[in-house]
């Protein structure tokens, strides 16, 4: 493998471990080599969109151990998409046994330590079985597979530029705050729009008032005040990131500054030091640039990580990578 290289695509790994719900219970769950899904023509997760997903990482030590960054927040955001879509929890044993089965079967996968690499886990639930009305389905699958991945917007840790959708993401009491696959195919056409003008991806507002920063993409936003105040929207409608819950405890306990949860107007663009986009698959990355109505706002000179991104940065994945001691609760050994 080309560890240095391997971007955010797919790679087809030895095993993946998939569980089945029946009768009002989950079997024990099996590993299989094979990557494809038999489902039912009927399957809901076909046709209503009846599925979740999470996404999480697991991370080769210098020591050569490999660890789960806070699987235990991934599970209760799962259990949260399959409540408000009338699918069964799993509970938070059953969840991180799996991952941990998946990332033993597919150890030759994990990356080396020192590549920046790690090995993302796709756990998704679905329904299935034979149906045609709009309704829940009366059997599931849950699955977990993995594969290896690097940075997943091009450059890393420099700058990337986005541009204002007028599309919405999601309606104030619809689905955004939930990792539901609903929300990511309307943002396809959005996605293509912005690629297409040589963006990184777009920027959802909110959907009321367009007016206020929501979502960068699939990640969440944070901006530094030149107050050096560590500001990240608040919202009914964002989904609440574990890597932002992450950064607002490092920005508040390791580098001691003021977090809001707040509106972020688009107006006050212009008046912020800083500005990156956070989650599991983006990490942080910095943004250099915004454009909304042709205007365009610049952060830190739009060519470099701003200081605070920086710190940010190497602190969390100090602690993901197992360079830095967690916070208590926050590393589970795989
Ligand atoms: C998954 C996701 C995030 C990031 O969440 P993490 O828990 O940090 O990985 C942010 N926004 C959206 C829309 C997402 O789907």
């Amino acid at each position: 493998m080309d560890w240095a290289n391997l971007g955010f695509k797919y790679t087809k790994t030895d095993f993946r471990y998939i569980s089945v719900w029946k009768d009002g219970e989950w079997d024990e769950g099996i590993l299989t080599e094979d990557n494809r899904l038999s489902i039912s023509e009927g399957s809901t997760a076909i046709h209503y969109g009846q599925q979740c997903f999470e996404g999480l990482k697991a991370y080769r030590t210098k020591s050569g151990d490999i660890q789960l960054f806070r699987p235990d927040e991934n599970s209760k955001r799962l259990n949260d998409s399959c409540d408000r879509l009338l699918m069964p929890q799993i509970s938070s044993d059953k969840f991180i046994d799996a991952c941990k089965q998946v990332i033993k079967a597919n150890e030759r996968f994990v990356p080396p330590y020192g590549s920046n690499a790690s090995l993302y886990l796709r756990p998704f639930v679905i329904g299935v079985g034979d149906n045609i009305g709009v309704k829940a389905a009366q059997e599931y699958i849950f699955c977990v597979f993995c594969v290896p991945v690097g940075a997943y917007f091009k450059g890393d840790i420099s700058p990337v530029n986005f541009i204002v959708s007028d599309y919405d993401r999601a309606a104030s009491k619809g689905t955004g705050s939930v990792k539901v696959g609903g929300n990511y195919a309307c943002s396809f056409y959005p996605n293509k729009l912005a690629k297409d003008r040589g963006f990184a991806d777009c920027i959802y507002l909110d959907p009321q008032t367009h007016s206020k920063i929501e979502e960068v993409g699939a990640a969440n936003f944070y901006a530094i005040t030149k107050e050096n105040v560590f500001i990240t929207p608040k919202s009914e409608s964002i989904l609440p990131s574990i890597t932002k819950k992450s950064l607002i405890y490092i920005a508040q306990n390791h580098l001691n500054m003021k977090v809001e949860e707040r509106d972020i107007f688009i107006d006050e663009l212009s008046e912020l030091k800083e500005a990156g986009a956070c989650g599991t698959a983006a990490v942080i990355t910095p943004i250099g640039m915004i454009e909304d109505e042709g205007k365009q706002y610049t952060f830190n000179g739009g060519e470099e990580a701003g200081e605070i991104t920086k710190k940010l940065y190497k602190i969390l994945t100090e602690i993901q990578f197992g360079d830095r001691e967690a916070p208590e609760g926050w590393i589970f050994k795989a």
